[in-house]
């Protein structure tokens, strides 16, 4: 039996998209449609104050100008709430999850940083430090080292105290972000997440979720990052990317974005978006990616870093 390739975006809706989540947008779409699969559209609008509801639609439209539909209704974590209590659920019975009663601050002194951020000490491993405050859930991940295969970056690997224990639901309540991921690409039946490298770190915790919840891996391809112009960051929001601006020309961001991903630009510009993924779609070739810079550390400041920078 060969299953149906199913691929998908998922931006959080804190801005429009900007080239770096073009890349991404379509890396995934060509890898989907390039093996006749579907591709769905995820709104990634969770967190309460960081999303923002016009940016919602400003996504929908950004896409729809560069030609890069989707299959089916938009899905929105906003509205998911009862399929991760589910999970929740089900991880907690198994034992996998603790309450952590730590704050920021005390966690953000004399923390140390590993790819995803400040790596959290385990402080609440044994029972919450301050049982009275509210608690946040965190995922015990499993001790040792940690392999994900990546068709784009190869065979990775890290160790668990590299990564730490993280939050599968804050203590405001509003569910994690790799637990929505890991419930969500299951629902949708993803079997490629396609997506930017300075996530290919998170695969080790969804990967860790998948088996405690007894889902499907799916297979994993992350595309290298724009870096910013002093090679220090990744391009995103957060570190002043522009948006792009379909509106105005929508084929010179797409070939950029492609030859970004390694793929041979055409001879003469096409004339639409819709005449240049045509092209595209019979010439991908995710063989020719590159991997790109490996993004080891996420310093207090949120920003990844270069490998020895
Ligand atoms: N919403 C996430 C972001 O914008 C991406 C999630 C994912 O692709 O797994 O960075
Ligand atoms: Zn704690």
């Amino acid at each position: 039996m060969t299953m149906r390739t199913i691929g998908r975006f998922a931006p959080s809706p804190t801005g429009p998209l900007h080239f770096g989540s073009l890349i991404a947008a379509l890396g995934s779409w060509l890898s989907a449609r390039a093996a006749g699969g579907h591709w769905y559209l995820r709104i990634d609008d969770l967190d309460p104050d960081r999303s923002i509801a016009a940016m919602t639609n400003t996504i929908q439209v950004q896409l729809e100008a560069f030609g890069l539909t989707w299959d089916g209704p938009v899905l929105y974590q906003s509205g998911r709430t009862e399929a991760y209590v589910a999970a929740l659920e089900q991880l907690e019975a198994a034992g996998r999850l603790y309450r952590c009663t730590c704050t920021r601050r005390e966690i953000g002194a004399g923390a140390r940083y590993g790819p995803l951020g400040a790596i959290y000490p385990g402080t609440c491993r044994n029972g919450p430090t301050h049982p009275e405050r509210d608690a946040a859930l965190r995922l015990r991940l499993s001790a040792g080292r940690h392999e994900v295969a990546d068709r784009i970056q190869g065979a990775w690997s890290i160790d668990a105290d590299r990564i730490g224990d993280v939050i599968v639901r804050r203590r405001n309540g509003v569910t994690g972000y790799h637990l929505a991921t890991t419930v969500d690409d299951a629902f949708l039946g993803v079997t490629d997440v396609v997506r930017g490298s300075d996530l290919l770190p998170a695969a080790v915790i969804q990967n860790e979720l998948q088996r405690g919840l007894g889902l499907h891996a799916p297979a994993w391809a992350h595309l290298p990052v724009m870096m910013t112009a002093d090679g220090t960051d990744k391009l995103s929001k957060q570190t002043g990317a522009p948006p792009v601006n379909p509106a105005h020309d929508p084929v010179t961001p797409l070939i950029q974005a492609w030859t970004f991903l390694g793929q041979e630009p055409p001879f003469e510009t096409p004339a639409t978006p819709a005449e240049f993924l045509a092209w595209a779609l019979s010439r991908w070739d995710e063989g020719a990616i590159p991997p790109g810079e490996r993004l080891v550390a996420a310093g207090p400041g949120g920003g990844l870093r270069r490998e020895g920078a």
